[in-house]
């Protein structure tokens, strides 16, 4: 059996803040015993539960790497009981390039699980997550947001599981993290996500979508932040009181919310994130981007809601997901 390339530069459960990285060796061009560094902090102090907290799954995710590694130099051991584990760029190669996938191999980190311990540098990654840290955690945080190609408004989501007693679990994190927005997803394509690695290994789950294109902002970084503290002190890690204000919940029930692109073009919204939407009412036109006196093409909403998600930049191909629309619960 081939074991896992990766060792950690700091112990994993040792009292105190431990600073440093996870290595894998990639031998390459400009470094024959080269490694990846992927940073890692473990704060401990005496025995708990065990919070593992990652972004930069998807490289162009900024809120989750900003909040953790704030995260990392603010937490004390003395403000926690049990052990928190935070990897703030989960896809290191991805993140320190800042596109979606693995320069390296294109790896897209949530459609590598379980990974392999044998394979391509990001399923050597999903497989350590897989085998090394998920069992150790109770409760796991993964931060996304849209990234260069979507924008969204900032919401936690749980997803349906077979398990009821785990997704009541796990919808109460969600609630803790108290996002602006709330959301029971029904994830329809998992195969390959880490949420599912996780799901399946019993653990409580949150994961949030908190904006987008490509970059953060000091609302979504907020959420970020206020997020992750009242999740370690949901889990009974941190010390302190939930900070709570209103969170408006979400459905995302079928395909109906998906409204996909089949020109290509220049991108009109005609609606804004969080503005509600009619059934037939027009969410966004392509317009030509090679003539004038051509009139746009007009897409239409499925299904009256509330608008999620947009797509970013400022054109758009065939195939890609324009506009998502959530019903409130
Ligand atoms: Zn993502």
């Amino acid at each position: 059996m081939v074991t896992n390339p990766i060792t950690p530069t700091i112990p994993l459960n040792e009292d105190g803040t431990h600073h440093g990285f996870l290595r894998l060796p990639y031998s390459r061009d400009d470094s024959a015993w080269g490694s990846v560094m992927i940073p890692i902090t473990v704060i401990k102090n005496g025995t708990g539960p065990t919070a593992l907290l990652t972004g930069a799954n998807h490289g162009d995710e900024y809120e989750g790497p900003i909040a953790l590694m704030e995260l990392a130099v603010t937490l004390k051991p003395e403000d926690i009981e049990g052990r928190v584990i935070i990897v703030p760029a989960m896809n290191y190669p991805a993140f320190r390039a800042g596109t979606r996938t693995s320069p390296i191999d294109r790896g897209n980190m949530n459609r590598s699980f379980p990974g392999s311990p044998s394979g391509t540098v990001t399923e050597k990654i999903a497989d350590y997550f897989q085998t090394v840290l998920l069992p150790e955690a109770s409760v796991v945080l993964d931060f996304h947001s849209g990234g260069k190609t979507l924008d969204f408004i900032p919401f936690a989501s749980a997803h349906v599981l077979e398990n009821k007693e785990q997704q009541a679990a796990c919808v109460a994190a969600v609630e803790a993290f108290n996002a602006p927005y709330s959301m029971i997803m029904l994830e329809i394509d998992n195969v390959g996500m880490y949420d599912t690695s996780v799901e399946d290994q019993g653990k409580i789950f949150v994961t949030t979508e908190l904006g987008g294109g490509g970059t953060s902002t000091a609302r979504s970084n907020a959420v970020a932040k206020k997020g992750v503290r009242n999740v370690l002190k949901h889990a009974g890690i941190m010390k302190g009181e939930l900070e709570i204000a209103p969170s408006v919940m979400l459905d995302m029930p079928d395909d109906d919310c998906f409204v996909f692109c089949c020109d290509d073009g220049m991108f009109e919204a005609m609606k804004n994130l969080g503005d509600p939407v009619e059934k037939g009412e027009t969410v966004a036109r392509v317009w030509p981007t090679d003539c004038t006196g051509r009139p746009s093409i007009e897409y239409h909403a499925n299904r009256s809601g509330i608008l999620v998600s947009r797509h970013c930049p400022g054109l758009i191909k065939s195939g890609d997901c324009m506009v998502v629309v959530a019903v409130t619960v």
